[in-house]
């Protein structure tokens, strides 16, 4: 506990701000992207936002794995789920994000479903080995944090010989996420959202390192600075990324000194290696079409793959016109910019999944009341989208 309280000094804090404002040009604006939802629950739980200038904007990015998740595969997910024979296992995010008609796992529990939640994917073996009568399917969802876990779930289950396993396998990777973003046209014909530089997550850049970022700084001139998820983390990534970008410098450093290397976990990423692929292309909720953005298994693994085992169809589906999640997740708008923000969407009864997740940018607004500052924010000018 200690070791956490140093990263929430509020006396740094207030120094790190100084060293911000001291940094900014006044004559110029700044638009920064945290790329992950961590990222964003940390400004707003201990309101970064307020102490950094005005002409510097944050942009929240897509990094939040149960928001950026298509309906398709979730309406498929829950169509497995409901099947009598099927024991569906799932972390607890996803249980109550609104699929198509209103259903979710969480409802198809109600209707008889076996759902479970878990809070490891190992603890689906147990759930195989004592109902061997039973197909039981875990639903893998996450960035490249959570892809060497399922890694590890698929290779004992193949060693075990558990039969009845098997992994709907929604595993994203964040690099193709980014460059989506750089080379998105923007929306009904809107401008581009403008990016300055990105704060990149520090536990997926554990597991691949900060290497897969430098074709950003190369190829589009935009600076990343890999940063933890404690305040004074974000804080120092924004007076580095701010430094860089005066300086007219655009390269890849590292705040998460403490947990990322260049090269990243070589076990994890071999564990990941041996059971997975990159799927041509995945549709993304709110990014469309990406290609080599998701993971698929191996065909050597295919006995455990869900999508192999049984027939899943993932058939068209039109988002909620109210919720502006899509545009959310590319950093186009932010939540008061949804007119049922807070009202007809709330975390008790969320419509889009922005607003379930414990990394989603609306569940951040909401949770932490910074309804009132986003607005005074967007009057200046600062908080709506670019
Ligand atoms: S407030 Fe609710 S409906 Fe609106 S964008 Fe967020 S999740 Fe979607």
């Amino acid at each position: 506990m200690r070791y956490i309280r140093g990263f929430r000094d509020g006396d740094v804090a207030a120094s790190l701000a100084q060293l911000i404002r001291a940094e900014v040009d006044p004559a110029r604006d700044y638009h920064l992207m945290e790329f992950c939802g961590g990222h964003t629950h940390a400004i707003f739980r201990y309101g970064v936002e307020d102490l950094l200038p005005r002409n510097l904007r944050l942009v929240h990015g897509p990094g939040c794995p149960v928001c950026v998740l298509a309906m398709p595969r979730l309406n498929a997910a829950i169509d497995l789920a409901l099947e009598p024979d099927v024991t569906f296992v799932s972390y607890g995010d996803m249980l109550r994000v609104p699929a198509s008609r209103g259903r979710s796992l969480l409802k198809a529990r109600a209707q008889g479903a076996d759902v479970r939640m878990v809070y490891s994917a190992l603890e689906t073996l147990d759930i195989a080995e004592t109902h061997p009568d039973r197909q039981i399917v875990f639903f893998a969802i996450g960035f490249e944090t959570t892809t060497p876990a399922t890694a590890h779930l698929i290779l004992e289950a193949h060693r075990r010989g558990l039969r009845n396993l098997s992994v709907y396998c929604n595993h994203v990777v964040t690099p193709a996420a980014i460059q989506s973003i750089l080379d998105s046209p923007g929306e009904n014909d809107s401008p581009q959202v403008r990016i300055d530089g990105f704060i990149g997550p520090s536990h997926v850049s554990a597991v691949i390192g900060s290497a897969p970022y430098e074709a950003f700084a190369q190829s589009y001139g935009k600076p990343v600075v890999i940063a933890g998820f404690e305040p004074l983390d974000v804080m120092q990534a924004v007076y580095m990324l701010v430094q860089q970008i005066n300086d007219g410098r655009a390269c890849i450093e590292n705040q998460f000194t403490r947990g990322v290397s260049r090269e990243g976990n070589s076990k994890a990423q071999a564990l990941v290696a041996e059971v997975f692929e990159l799927r041509p292309s995945f549709e993304w909720r709110g990014l469309g079409e990406l290609a080599h953005s998701a993971m698929r298994i191996r065909a050597a693994y295919e006995d455990h793959d869900a999508e192999s085992r049984f027939d899943m169809k993932e058939a068209p589906v039109r988002e909620n016109a109210a919720c502006q999640c899509p545009s959310i997740i590319r950093g186009m708008k932010k939540p008061v910019d949804c007119t049922i923000f807070g009202t007809l969407c709330t975390p008790r009864s969320p419509i889009g999944s922005c607003m379930v997740s414990s990394e989603g940018v609306c569940a951040a607004y909401y949770k932490y009341g910074r309804t009132k500052t986003a607005l005074a924010l967007a009057a200046d000018g600062r908080g709506l989208s670019a």
